[in-house]
């Protein structure tokens, strides 16, 4: 049994609170990006109004298990500061003295960020010893960081096992309650889009969703491989030679009556891979050889969009074509409209993290789904059946 925080009262406690502050820096160390400080702001502000101290903590880049400037979380106890009102005490260890003393400054109102958990080898190696240190720093225990939930880590998962009173934050809540909606308890005609450079990555998904879904629709660089093990030439299109085989396999369910796998029927070509190119649309037997597969075509475009607005749950992994280029960003704009309009008429949708996050973004739908998750291989591996070591963690 996971509990919400929305069960509890942080009155008088100090609560260590796994967040995911891996946030982007632009040239000056200013953050680019706060849409992971923003997202987990609703539990941290519940905490202070219960009347807690959030003790916060969360890693930054790869610095390999060594201090490095680079890496310091300490922009973004600036950009707290800076952006919200309340105090913020910034520790120059996440555990130790340095944390200590940060903690003990602390009045209620104010928030703690400790520096970045990967400057110490054993967060990654998820020691005990560690683990345990991280815990002597407070009550309770509060993870809200989904995107880092598949990952056993000292701070994710060993801390965990150190307190009696644990519990999911707000948007760790979020994830997994929108992402069950599509693994366990969706409702039929349940439709996934499949897309992304590559199959390799996302095999355990698509064969984890032929068992559920009644459609698969596929799209991005990945068709072209399906395209080959149906003989078909492909041009200079994106091919992953060694899983030629595994999607013949992936067809060869389909037609078995497991799914309804979809493919596209025409493709947007490029000359070359970049925007300003020479651009035409082939059916998927006509690709000729020196063109590269670049987007999803026309009658594509509407046949999926048609089946998406018709759904009762919609998943969507991967983007449908090279959506950074805008002369190939129609049919992953498509899919985003598609979506908002099937959640106008009731279905659940949900966005699976990753590019197709991004790619939602950048069109201007994600307040118009369901759920975007944030967590791009957590989704992915939440989505595959798998228990994430940092869920099962919170269970009491
Ligand atoms: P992934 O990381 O595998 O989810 O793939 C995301 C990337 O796939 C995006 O950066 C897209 O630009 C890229 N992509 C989508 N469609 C194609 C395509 N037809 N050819 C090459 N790359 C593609």
């Amino acid at each position: 049994m996971i509990k919400s925080i929305l069960e509890t009262n942080f009155a008088g406690k100090k609560v260590l609170v796994r967040v995911d502050f891996n946030v982007p820096f632009d040239e000056n160390m200013q953050v680019s990006d706060d849409t992971r400080i923003r997202s987990s702001m609703p539990t941290i502000e519940k905490i202070i109004a219960d009347g807690g101290v959030p003790i916060l903590m969360s890693h930054l880049g790869r610095p390999k298990g060594k201090v490095d400037a680079k890496y310091s979380l300490e922009p973004v106890a600036k950009f707290l500061d800076d952006n919200y009102k309340y105090i913020v005490h910034f520790a120059n260890d996440c555990i130790g003295e340095p944390a200590q003393a940060a903690i003990e400054k602390a009045e209620v109102g104010d928030i703690v960020l400790l520096e970045n958990l990967r400057f110490h080898p054993e967060e990654e190696a998820n020691d005990p010893e560690f683990s345990k240190k991280l815990a002597s720093l407070a009550d309770v225990y509060v993870n809200d960081a989904f995107g880092s939930a598949h990952r056993a880590h000292a701070s994710t998962e060993g801390v965990a096992k150190h307190f009696k009173e644990k519990y999911a934050g707000l948007l760790m809540g979020k994830e997994v309650e929108f992402l069950s909606k599509v693994t366990e308890n969706y409702e039929h005609p349940f439709v996934a889009i499949i897309g992304g450079s590559k199959i390799s990555g996302k095999i355990d998904v698509i064969k984890e969703l032929m068992k559920k879904c009644d459609y698969i629709l596929i799209g991005g660089g990945m068709t072209f491989t399906f395209f080959k093990a149906m003989n078909l030439e492909i041009g200079k299109s994106i091919l992953e030679e060694d899983k030629i085989a595994l999607a013949k396999e992936l067809i060869v369910h389909a037609h078995e009556g497991w799914l309804n796998l979809v493919l596209p029927s025409d493709i947007v070509c490029g000359e070359e891979f970049k925007n300003d190119t020479n651009i035409q649309i082939f059916d998927k037997q006509e690709i000729p050889e020196n063109m590269i597969g670049l987007d999803l075509g026309p009658e594509t475009i509407e046949k999926y969009a048609n089946i998406i607005k018709n759904a009762k749950t919609v998943l969507w992994n991967g983007p449908m074509g090279v959506f950074e280029m805008d002369n190939f960003a129609s049919g992953t704009k498509a899919i985003a409209e598609a979506m908002a309009i099937a959640t106008q008429n009731g279905a659940v949708t949900v966005v699976g993290g990753g590019d197709s996050a991004a790619a939602i973004n950048k069109f201007g739908y994600s307040e118009k789904v369901s759920h975007v998750s944030t967590g791009g291989g957590a989704s992915l591996e939440f989505l595959e059946g798998k228990v994430l070591p940092g869920v099962k963690a919170l269970e009491m």
